[in-house]
């Protein structure tokens, strides 16, 4: 079981957040104002393209030189500011590790002692390699002795409290309708490839994708003691029943309509429409009993699971749950498991050409590429001590209110939108909660068991641990300031509470810097926050009320003002072309790509606002506004594979960062307005087609 919160919007490049050299230099990005009495301007004027016209191709006049000479790492697939801040963090947090297993002693808290032990248990590859598969053996006979399709319940639920995927999934997140309860939710899931698309999309790349995608299940089959001849055939079961998992599952655009994934029902609706499935069995095995209601939100997903699970031979489920436990562990497993699963989604699917620094592979893996992460509790205090300042906080908080208060004079002057809508508009904003650099509450991780000789069971027990942690919660009422992503991370969120969350990990430079020039603050952090306060009035988040509650509160005819200028955002985007042809799709990003316009615009509204109360100089022949949008497009800057970019392309609601520079850019009368671009310019569409959301 894992949580699963909704609607939750983040800002990263990529959902699979990569890993990001080279320290970030002060001078690269620019603008910093050093707090001296007098400031001293430190920017590097060689960053600005000469050859590139800021009204043209405002991307490429900011980033032209540095992407010149920037490479992308052999273990990356990407490469640019998110991954330049990840990696330092990251540094910081290794060397505080480092010394964590060193001298224990220096770390009496609890939470530091258990990831420190976690840590060193994944740096021990004798163990490892000596271990062999014994860690999950007990597992995979158990596996081996059920004697009927009718154990799979119980099988699946107590695989999934480990963390093994296993057909759908469970989880706790907040009723939509009602965020004062916790709900049960059952969401689709069972397959290897990354999403649903991957199994029936035509062209040549998805095919050849599929076929080694089967040669992997095969190959991971034999690693675990196979015959050729038995994987071969045991491939071909374990890949048709992920076909029939695929066929049954909701596209990802389909799953970005709150309403479509609402469907809350009694327990004993949940067995009269899916019969075939001991749902009690499988809930008890996951410590929910058996709950008074449950969220389908794939309906149909269910039901073909439950007829699957029922009509499917023993023998072939038996294959799929071997060879996905054997996969999900394949990280933490002998080095000949690692190679097998690296080649397959580090290089075929992502263009990486090794793996990264076994440590930093641990770290990641403790800490979560991207949402909570069970362990990473030690890991977040450890950073937020080294790394973040109350200062940084209080300056963060500040940019908060003065970009919200934009918001609130915007939504005021709002031409499009009726006068009750508006009002309802602004209670929401004014109701929206914050969260800066860490969670008030850290978990209590005392119980968790970790040993320095076990780094698969030490990811099991951490799985387990926060399956249950969670699973206790239902029926107590929620805990609204409960974080959802650990303080390390680089990334930020709009929550299920109409709050908005910003950890420590992305409060850094080049993004963020206690003290440097305003304009480059709200260029890049501001942005940031301004992006996660539109998340809340973006085509999903609109839908929500003030409590974070899926209710309508929108008047007939702004629906329809709003839809046609989200419209016109799919289509501009739509337009954009990426890696192997692949074009953006509008409307798998359209939230993002409505955050990213609206974010920009109130950013620099907040801003201007600053402006007023605390002017600011020219610095290097820039005024503020430039030096605002010179900031935004070095914070976005990126290089990426073709294979990740076609991955981020068909899978991820981000649009490529380029576009994210681009695309709201097009739109923003007030860029063209502070480089004194022309009717005309290429970097701005014309006046009448631009698109003003918020
Ligand atoms: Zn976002």
């Amino acid at each position: 079981m894992s949580r699963m919160p909704s609607p939750k919007t983040t800002l990263s490049v990529t959902s699979a957040m990569p890993a990001l050299s080279a320290s970030v230099s002060a001078t690269l990005i620019g603008l910093y104002l050093c707090a001296t009495p007098q400031p001293v301007f430190a920017i590097d004027s060689a960053i600005l393209s000469s050859t590139v016209n800021a009204c043209d191709n405002f991307y490429g006049y900011a980033n032209e030189v540095w992407a010149k000479t920037a490479t992308i790492p052999d273990d990356r697939s990407r490469w640019g500011t998110f991954s330049e801040i990840k990696e330092r963090n990251e540094k910081i947090l290794k060397a505080a590790m480092a010394e964590a297993v060193a001298s224990p002693e220096k770390f009496p808290n609890p939470a530091i002692q258990k990831v420190a032990t976690y840590y060193a248990s994944g740096l021990d590859t004798a163990v490892i390699e000596a271990a062999g598969l014994s860690p999950i053996e007990p597992l995979l006979q158990r596996i081996a002795a059920i004697k009927t399709t009718k154990e799979l319940p119980l099988l699946m639920g107590d695989l999934q409290r480990l963390g093994f995927q296993a057909g759908i999934n469970a989880g706790i997140a907040s009723d939509a309708k009602d965020r004062t309860r916790y709900l049960v939710q059952l969401n689709q899931g069972g397959l290897g490839l990354p999403d649903r698309d991957y199994y029936f999309r035509k062209d040549a790349k998805s095919q050849e994708t599929r076929i080694a995608y089967q040669a992997l299940i095969a190959q991971i089959l034999v690693l675990g003691g196979d015959t050729e001849a038995v994987a071969k055939t045991r491939a071909a079961a374990v890949y048709a029943l992920e076909l029939q998992l695929a066929n049954a599952s909701m596209t990802l655009v389909q799953q970005r309509d709150p309403k479509a994934v609402y469907n809350k029902m009694t327990f004993a609706q949940l067995n009269a429409r899916n019969p075939g499935f001991d749902w009690s069995a499988y809930f008890a095995a996951q410590k929910l009993g058996s709950p008074a209601e449950v969220n389908i939100s794939q309906p149909l997903f269910a039901k073909a699971f439950a007829n699957l699970a029922q009509k499917t031979t023993l023998a072939d489920w038996q294959s799929y749950l071997r060879f996905h436990m054997l996969l999900d562990a394949a990280p933490k497993l002998p080095k000949r498991f690692e190679d097998a699963h690296f080649a397959f989604f580090g290089t075929l699917l992502e263009g990486k050409k090794v793996p990264r620094p076994r440590e930093e592979r641990v770290m990641e893996d403790i800490s979560g590429h991207y949402g909570e992460a069970p362990m990473a509790e030690g890991l977040g205090q450890l950073f937020v001590e080294k790394a973040f300042s109350a200062e940084a906080k209080a300056k963060a908080l500040a940019m908060t209110q003065n970009i919200k208060a934009a918001l609130r004079e915007r939504l005021q002057g709002l031409e499009w939108m009726q006068p009750a809508t508006k009002v309802a508009a602004l209670k929401k904003l004014d109701a929206m909660a914050l969260q800066i650099g860490y969670p008030d509450k850290w978990k209590d991780v005392a119980s968790v068991n970790m040993v320095a000789t076990d780094y698969l069971g030490n990811w099991m027990r951490s799985n387990a641990f926060n399956n249950d942690w969670w699973a206790a919660k239902l029926g107590t009422p929620v805990d609204r300031n409960q974080w959802g992503m650990s303080p390390q991370i680089v990334n930020a969120y709009a929550g299920e509470y109409n709050e908005i969350v910003f950890p420590a990990g992305i409060l850094q430079p080049p993004f963020f810097d206690a003290k440097a020039d305003d304009a480059s603050n709200y260029g890049g952090i501001g942005m940031v926050i301004g992006h996660e306060i539109t998340h809340h009035f973006d085509d999903q988040g609109r839908q929500f009320d003030l409590n974070g509650n899926l209710k309508e509160w929108w008047s007939a005819k702004d629906n329809a003002n709003y839809k046609a200028r989200a419209e016109a955002l799919v289509k501009q985007y739509g337009g954009y072309m990426g890696a192997g042809g692949v074009h953006i799709n509008g409307r798998l990003t359209l939230g993002e790509n409505i955050a990213d316009l609206g974010g920009l615009t109130i950013s620099y509204m907040g801003l201007q606002r600053s402006l007023k109360t605390n002017p600011q100089p020219d610095l290097a022949g820039l005024t503020p506004s430039q030096r605002f949008f010179l900031s935004y497009a070095q914070s976005w800057r990126d290089k990426s594979r073709d294979e990740a970019e076609i991955k981020q392309l068909q899978t991820d609601p981000h649009s490529p960062a380029r576009y994210r520079v681009q695309g709201p850019l097009a739109n923003m009368a007030q860029f063209g307005e502070a480089f004194g671009c022309k009717p005309g310019a290429l970097a701005l569409r014309p006046a009448n087609e631009r698109v003003v959301i918020w």
